[in-house]
């Protein structure tokens, strides 16, 4: 363990030889610099409109297709609805009533 200075803020702290920053806050903080100097932006995919709400919102990844957890679980839940309507229906119970 080596006496270190954080390269974020300066912060004298502990750790690890491949360890740069006293924190995760830190490591996020370069991080997001990093990104901005490269002219990068930290999100780089275009906004979509959510699947469930149809609100424009910003995809962490490629395939998010709502805006929140509630809109995803509503979707899901809206989903699992229609697919038991849809075999319920397809399949009527033939031994009477
Ligand atoms: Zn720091
Ligand atoms: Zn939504």
């Amino acid at each position: 363990m080596n006496e270190k200075t954080c390269r974020v803020c300066g912060t004298p702290f502990k750790g690890r030889a491949n360890r740069l920053y006293c924190s995760p806050a830190c490591k996020w903080q370069a991080f997001a610099q990093r990104h901005r100097r490269n002219g990068v932006d930290a999100h780089p995919l275009p906004v979509v409109a959510c699947g469930q709400c149809g609100q424009d919102f910003q995809p962490k990844n490629s395939r998010a297709h709502f805006c929140s957890n509630r809109c995803r679980q509503a979707a899901y839940r809206a989903r699992r609805l229609e697919w038991q309507r849809r075999t319920l229906g397809r399949r009527p119970t033939t031994k009477g009533k």
